[in-house]
């Protein structure tokens, strides 16, 4: 492993391109198949790029983190949700033409193939990656220098001119996306997709010198880790430009009636000590706990289960699972202890490095399984891959019965808006009642929230639940090609 790039101490006299790094380190959850940063100097105008396959700290060291100079950077983990597993289609990605444009995004574009043929077509562009990013790159370089017949001019890096721009993505482009992108010599932009499915915040430190730095991030934990202040989640349908001379300003280009923030951000994907939408991630699965705390009182005041202990499934069930031995008087115990070095199994790209990391991440502890009647939280099922190897695992190790309490409802919808299920019909609840997927399982029982215990213990009405209920918040009429195509493009199951 080549060393970590160094900081002499201050966080605040770290190069953006450093800070980028170490706010990837912080959000290496988030994706963990590549990583990128791409930098802008404004003394040489020219980008710089580091990209490359793995964990944030396997593809960057010192040397690569110096090249990368310039006061303004974005960055990004790959967690790959289309495209392939090349290099090709790791973000950041870049054009010179017609102006220097370097653009990251989290999310999916549903209508992405039909975009692509559609650039190809009528635009006669080549398409140089498998990655929806490309499209957004070019249909953003046209609506921004469409006025001006091509070539940018004057008016086209007012705020004006980029905020019409997006609006005229939010147009084209069907899906969930939080987007990052700087333009050579002129700032940086960051937008959210009308509906606020992909989550982005703001943060700003003000500088010894009396100006503010600007930031923003998927999560605040970023922010936090960086020395930002957060001073707010960028709205659905709004766009920020920071200019080269540091000033911000921002626009709600689209505002929707209900918007609909990806529920699957509190219950599993974003960091416990973080928050989205304003609402603490850590208190909110916290919540989720006490609702299924009291799905299974009721369970075993009908003598359904009679468990002696809680036990979580590490690691973002913990305050879940806190919280249900709260509800039930009971010991909270750690039966499965984490071998930290392996990666999240859910976001891991093939069911075969699945299967293995599952038996390669989880080490169960005897003394806390064997004899005990366990009530085991999760946060979801999903493919059912982790949750079957998981059971078999404590019934081998003596375990005497077993009931699954999940934090969320049944899966049984594919998402397109940037959480890899695409595919419904790979979804283990899919055309499933609770006792065939305990049955399947291998499990005695297992416990669901449902939808409104979800609305409740989030505190939020509108969010998306379209893999829970099927009510997308978008139109889906190319749903079927973007499930089929991703396979086609390289695109994981
Ligand atoms: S479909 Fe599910 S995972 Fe996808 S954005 Fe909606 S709530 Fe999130």
């Amino acid at each position: 492993m080549p060393p970590a790039p160094q900081e002499a101490n201050a966080t605040s006299t770290a190069s953006p391109a450093l800070q980028c790094y170490r706010g990837l380190l912080v959000l290496q959850h988030r994706g963990q198949d590549a990583a990128g940063i791409v930098s802008y100097d404004n003394t040489t105008h020219m980008f710089a790029a580091e990209k490359g396959r793995g964990l944030v700290a396997q593809v960057f060291d010192q040397q690569r983190i110096d090249k990368l100079s310039g006061y303004m950077a974005i960055g990004h983990t790959r967690y790959a949700t289309i495209g392939t597993d090349g290099e090709n289609d790791i973000q950041p990605m870049m054009t010179g033409i017609p102006f220097g444009l370097a653009m990251a995004h989290n999310g999916n574009i549903l209508n992405y193939f039909s975009l692509a043929q559609r650039l190809n077509k009528d635009f006669r562009r080549q398409l140089l990656t498998h990655n929806d990013l490309e499209v957004l790159i070019h249909y953003f370089a046209h609506y921004l220098t469409e006025k001006s017949g091509g070539i940018p001019d004057q008016k086209t890096f007012t705020f004006y001119n980029i905020s019409s721009a997006v609006g005229k993505i939010f147009d084209t482009m069907v899906g969930g996306y939080a987007v990052v992108s700087l333009i050579a010599n002129e700032g940086l932009i960051a937008f959210r997709d009308p509906k606020g499915l992909r989550p982005l915040v703001l943060g700003a430190r003000d500088n010894q010198d009396g100006s503010r730095t600007y930031c923003f991030a998927s999560e605040t934990i970023a922010l936090t880790y960086l020395g930002y202040d957060y001073v707010r989640d960028i709205a659905p349908g709004e766009v920020a430009f920071v200019a080269k001379d540091g000033t911000l300003q921002t626009a709600t280009v689209r505002k929707e009636e209900k918007t609909a923030p990806c529920m699957f951000e509190w219950v599993y994907f974003s960091g416990a000590e973080g928050a989205q939408g304003g609402t603490s991630v850590y208190a909110a699965r916290l919540n989720l706990g006490m609702r299924l705390g009291m799905r299974g009182r009721e369970a075993i005041m009908r003598g359904e289960i009679a468990p002696d202990v809680v036990m979580p499934v590490p690691d973002t069930s913990r305050p879940a699972a806190i919280s249900v031995a709260d509800a039930l008087k009971l010991p909270y115990r750690e039966g499965l202890i984490k071998n930290r070095y392996v990666q999240r199994s859910f976001i891991l790209g093939t069911q075969e490095k699945r299967e293995q990391a599952v038996e390669l991440k989880l080490s169960p502890v005897r003394s806390e399984i064997e004899g005990k009647n366990i009530f085991l939280i999760d946060d979801s099922i999903v493919r059912g891959t982790t949750a079957k190897k998981i059971v078999a695992m404590l019934k081998r190790y003596g375990a005497k019965s077993i009931t699954l309490g999940i934090t969320c409802p049944p899966h049984r919808y594919a998402c397109y808006y940037g959480i890899d299920f695409p595919d419904a019909s790979k979804l283990l609840a899919r055309g499933k009642s609770a006792e065939d997927i305990a049955e399947w399982l291998g499990a005695d029982k297992v416990i669901y929230l449902d939808a409104e215990d979800l609305r409740q213990a989030i505190g939020i009405n509108d969010m998306c639940m379209a893999c829970l209920d099927g009510k997308y918040p978008t139109e889906t009429k190319e749903s079927a090609a973007f499930s089929a195509q991703r396979h086609t493009a390289g695109g994981k199951t």
